[in-house]
Order: structure tokens, then C-alpha cells, then sequence
């Protein structure tokens, strides 16, 4: 392929791999992660493997260690979160086994320390922050929805706030869509979420490594000057644990609940990896989460998505799977 058609497919989707690291109290044994190189390479090692078939490289746009900040991890994602403000709609996906750093990625460990926040904070205060630098030329209005996709079935979690905002171009059907108009608004909205997110589930943790959570961000710029209209979206996704389940030990519920993510996460493997391909077909209509965000994916549409690897040794086939997973779609 010509290096120009590459570039131009990089343009649009982008793969990021992030390495968590051994947690406090784990034993801290041998990394799989082998070498981390400059330019998007990571060399796996299979500790279970000899000679040439233990080591694997695997090619991204990106690749951060174990010792990268969120906030370096959020300065490699902002030009594309910026360009909302312009127009743009874009999908930010965590993909990974569960434990291999999802949700530290998207929201982190602590709201209450700024500097610990995820992808999620970061993004909305930059936005409302660049947007306020704007006033002058640019009016915007913000609104906000939270979903979350759980057996192939969308549900809600902002369903009891005031609904009330005057924002168009829904992209999350049925669901409410709240204004705010600082990053406090937004906090406040997310712990509500999160709230909803439990009720009715066995624990939290449980329900949220086997549902997709959806937080979008609608904006709406309107120039004083001219009184065109802009309209952009940040879809901030973080998905549903991707590791295999043991189909002769899954039964009943749980068996459900493996099928439905299997199957959402290829169909979602599927439409980025034919889009990546400028294929003529894109199959949007095969998972809840394809259609959801159908209009956020292709077109003028920016993706990019973090492939999260844990380091142990015992979950080498979860990260060569999601190492697979993702080189497929990059
Ligand atoms: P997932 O959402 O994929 O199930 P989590 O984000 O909950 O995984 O991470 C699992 C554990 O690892 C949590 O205790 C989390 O705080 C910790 N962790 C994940 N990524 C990192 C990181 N980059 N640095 C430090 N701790 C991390
Ligand atoms: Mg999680």
C-alpha cells in the first residue's frame, strides 16, 4: 500500500495500546511486556512459550507503559477531543480484559483528586475551558447523556434528571439529554449515573465489566456573527470486559451475558476494521452498540481506541487476544 493511503487511514482511526501496571500487593512477577519501542511497537513474551514463538510484536499508533500519566495520556488524545468544537463527532472506546485499566483510563481511580482524572474530566474541562475562550465569536451549549448497554438492551442513566435541553442532532436515541454548563455539572450528573448504574445489579463491579457504558457529549456552537450552526460529539465508551468465557462453565445468565459481549465487541471489531478499509458495506445493524453510535462512526468521524493490557503472566491469552483484537481495527 502507498505510504499516503496509510497516513489517510491513520487519519481517522487511531489505536492506542496502554500497559497497567502490577497493583500494590500482587506478586510482582515477570512482565509479558518485553520492549516497548519509539514507534508504536510492543514485543510481547509469553512466558509459557520457548524460543521464537514466545515473543510477538504487535504494531499501534501509540504505546504507554507502565509509568505514563493520565495526563500524558490525555495530551495525546486532545487534539481529537478538541476538534468536537469543531464540528467533529468523535468515539473515544476502553477495550480490555476486565482489570487491565478501562475505567482508570476513561474516568480513574479517585474523582476526587483532579490529578488522577480520567479521559472523561479532562475532556469536558478542556472543552467548557476552550469554549469559554470562544464566547466572543462562538456561543456553545453543552448537553450530556448516559448510557449504558447491558444485554443488548439500552438503559438509561440519567432517566430522572430534568430534561430539558433545546440541544438537535440527538444521537443517543430515547435517552435524556441534560444541559450543563461547568465540569461541577458533569460530576454531579456521572455520580447519578453511576447511582443508576447499581440499582437492581448484584454488585457494581460485576454489572460494569459485562455492560458497555456510553457517556456523550453534545455540543452546539452558534457564530454571533453569521448565525451558522455547528454541531459536534463526544462519544466516551467504556466497554464491557472483553475476555472469553469458559463455555462449558458459563451457564444460564452468565452464558447470556458472554454472548451478547462477544458478539458486541466483534460487531464493533467488524464496522471499525471495514471502515478502516473504506469498505462500501459497513455493518452497523449487527449490535446495540454499532447502531447507537452508527453516526459516530465513519463519515467525518474520528475514533480512537485504547487496547489495555494487564502484565501478569497468567492473562497472556486475554492480552494477545485484545492485542489481536485491536491490530485487526488499526
Ligand atoms: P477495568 O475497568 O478494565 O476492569 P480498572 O480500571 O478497574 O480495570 O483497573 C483495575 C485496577 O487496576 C484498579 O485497581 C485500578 O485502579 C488499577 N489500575 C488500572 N490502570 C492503572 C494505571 N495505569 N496505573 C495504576 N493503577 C491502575
Ligand atoms: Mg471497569
Amino acid at each position: 500500500m502507498l505510504y499516503n493511503q496509510v497516513q489517510d487511514l491513520k487519519g481517522t482511526i487511531r489505536v492506542y495500546c496502554r500497559v497497567r501496571p502490577f497493583l500494590p500487593g500482587q506478586l510482582n512477577g515477570q512482565s509479558t511486556v518485553d520492549y516497548i519501542g519509539e514507534n508504536g511497537n510492543i514485543m510481547i513474551v509469553n512466558p509459557f512459550k520457548q524460543g521464537r514463538d514466545a515473543r510477538r510484536v504487535f504494531a499501534f499508533n501509540k504505546v504507554f507503559g507502565t509509568s505514563v500519566t493520565q495526563e500524558q495520556i490525555y495530551a495525546d488524545s486532545q487534539p481529537l477531543i478538541r476538534s468536537v468544537l469543531d464540528g467533529f463527532n468523535v468515539c473515544i472506546f476502553a477495550y480490555g480484559q476486565t482489570g487491565s485499566g478501562k475505567t482508570y483510563t476513561m474516568s480513574g481511580p479517585d474523582l476526587t483528586a483532579e490529578e488522577t482524572w480520567g479521559v472523561n474530566y479532562r475532556a469536558l474541562r478542556d472543552l467548557f475551558q476552550m469554549s469559554k475562550n470562544r464566547m466572543d465569536i462562538i456561543e456553545y451549549e453543552v448537553g450530556v447523556q448516559m448510557i449504558e448497554i447491558y444485554n443488548e438492551q439500552v438503559r438509561d442513566l440519567l432517566v430522572n434528571i430534568r430534561n430539558n435541553s433545546q440541544l438537535n442532532g440527538l444521537n443517543v436515541p430515547d435517552a435524556s439529554l441534560v444541559p450543563v454548563t461547568c465540569t461541577q455539572d458533569v460530576l454531579d450528573l456521572m455520580r447519578i449515573g453511576q447511582g443508576n448504574r447499581a440499582v437492581g445489579a448484584t454488585a457494581l463491579n460485576e454489572r460494569s465489566s459485562r455492560s458497555h457504558s456510553v457517556l456523550t457529549v453534545h455540543i452546539q456552537g452558534k457564530e454571533l456573527v453569521s448565525g451558522s450552526i455547528l454541531r459536534g460529539c463526544l462519544h466516551l465508551v467504556d466497554l464491557a470486559g472483553s475476555e472469553r468465557v469458559d463455555k462449558s462453565e458459563a451457564v444460564g445468565e452468565r452464558l447470556k451475558e458472554a454472548q451478547h459481549i462477544n458478539r458486541s465487541l466483534s460487531a464493533l471489531g467488524d464496522v471499525i476494521s471495514a471502515l478502516a478499509q473504506k469498505s462500501t458495506h459497513i455493518p452497523y445493524r449487527n449490535s446495540k452498540l454499532t447502531q447507537v453510535l452508527q453516526d459516530s462512526l465513519g463519515g467525518h468521524a474520528k475514533t480512537l481506541m485504547f487496547v489495555h493490557i494487564n502484565p501478569e503472566a497468567n492473562a497472556i491469552g486475554e492480552t494477545i487476544s485484545s492485542l489481536k483484537f485491536a491490530e485487526r481495527v488499526a
